[in-house]
């Protein structure tokens, strides 16, 4: 279903007529990963590796235009001049930081806007990409939770966003995480496809170690995602105790610590070179205690672990404060000791709002916010 897209061209050619002409119906080709591309040649009468090739000039080479693809045989490429697109979403804002942050606002086709970061470092890019419209699963210290949930973006919106941010910096990031708006393993089958072509050697060439994909921690789909891909796993623990983390991150109501802690380790099959990254964002007084640091240090023993401590990034009416520097500092230090990987997350790109959690797009209907347990996470068991 998420194959296909509505593009109401006809609208534009023959005015008067949009009511009663159906739009056009395209193929969205960045929905398509590299098997995807070669069913679709074969479709059309081609043979796989017309599809591989195709594959290569959307992702590797960024073209757009089917007749720059010159290995294509003539028939294909007119075939998907006519039935077949590779869109690229619309620049509605872009804001650049001091520190070399960009955050765009992309538009997808039907109004709605997500939000994609890139982060240069020293040794690293990362770019930083949205997998929902919004999210359903309501945190307490997150503004997208605020703005509630639209919808989940197909394969080829996530895809879009990578193209983007490849087109305008001139080069594939080393890093991308899917810590944009949304709970990624909400939105399962998109974001494991989008992930493939971020891997794919004939698209942007990631290592399963540079991709990461952060959740809240849906249980079930923790597992699911181990049977089909090997991403690097974050997860947004928050509070070492179900009683905390049942109030900073509701999802824990139905999927607590003693699963989520299994469903993590297993995740990791034993490789020795693995770990999972904990984030876990430092609240002024309330889960930021030395108190609060043993905790933690008991619940991740045996789990191969790295913490990751994010200073909580302000936003009107949250509620909350960022810890000072010092208590972060002592935290981290008192989870070195017990023998931790533990890093300070400096804060980037906050005076554009990019930082996490202030990641805000524009959902249309407002009305639509959804509690955490609805149908909008799609969960399969
Ligand atoms: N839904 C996914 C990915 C989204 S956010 C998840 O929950 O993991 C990426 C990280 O930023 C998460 O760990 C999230 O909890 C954290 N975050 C959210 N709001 C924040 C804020 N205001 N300040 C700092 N970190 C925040």
């Amino acid at each position: 279903m998420a194959a296909y897209e509505r593009v109401d061209e006809r609208r534009d050619l023959r005015p008067g007529l949009g009511a009663q002409v159906p739009p056009i119906v395209r193929q969205n080709l960045l929905n398509l990963d590299q098997r995807g591309c070669e069913g679709l040649a074969q479709t059309l009468g081609c043979k796989p590796f017309h599809g591989r090739n195709l594959f290569k000039w959307i992702h590797k080479h960024g073209v757009d235009d089917f007749d720059a693809m010159t290995d294509l045989p003539k028939a294909f490429r007119a075939r998907l001049a006519a039935e077949a697109s590779i869109p690229r979403l619309p620049v509605a804002a872009e804001k650049p930081s001091a520190d070399g942050t960009v955050k765009w606002l992309l538009e997808l086709p039907d109004g709605q806007r997500v939000e994609t970061v890139f982060i240069p470092e020293e040794r690293r890019t990362t770019l930083c990409v949205s997998s929902q419209v919004g999210c359903a699963l309501d945190c307490a210290f997150c503004a997208t939770a605020r703005q509630g949930f639209n919808r989940n973006l197909s394969a080829g919106e996530i895809i879009a966003q990578v193209r983007h941010a490849v087109q305008r910096i001139g080069r594939a990031p080393s890093n991308i995480v899917l810590m944009g708006m949304g709970e990624p393993l909400a939105n399962f089958d998109a974001v494991v496809t989008a992930t493939d072509v971020m891997r794919d050697d004939l698209a942007y060439m990631l290592s399963k170690y540079r991709v990461t994909l952060s959740t809240s921690g849906i249980v079930p789909n923790i597992y699911r995602l181990a049977e089909v891909s090997d991403v690097a796993l974050a997860v947004s623990l928050h509070a070492p105790d179900n009683a905390l983390r049942d109030e900073l991150v509701p999802i824990n109501r139905k999927y607590p610590l003693e699963e989520l802690i299994p469903a993590c380790r297993a995740y990791l099959r034993g490789d020795t070179r693995r770990r999972i990254t904990w984030e876990y964002v430092m609240l002024d007084g309330v889960n930021d205690s030395i108190a609060h640091a043993k905790a933690l240090i008991r619940l991740l023993e045996g789990t191969p672990s790295k913490v990751n401590l994010i200073p909580f990034n302000p936003f009107p009416g949250s509620g909350f404060e960022t810890s000072p520097p010092e208590r972060v500092d002592a935290f981290r230090q008192r989870l070195l000791r017990a023998g931790l990987v533990a890093t300070t997350r400096k804060t980037r790109g906050d005076e554009i709002a990019a930082a996490c959690g202030q990641l805000v797009g524009r959902v249309q209907d407002r009305r639509r916010r959804v509690p955490a347990m609805s149908q909008a996470v799609a969960l399969r068991p």
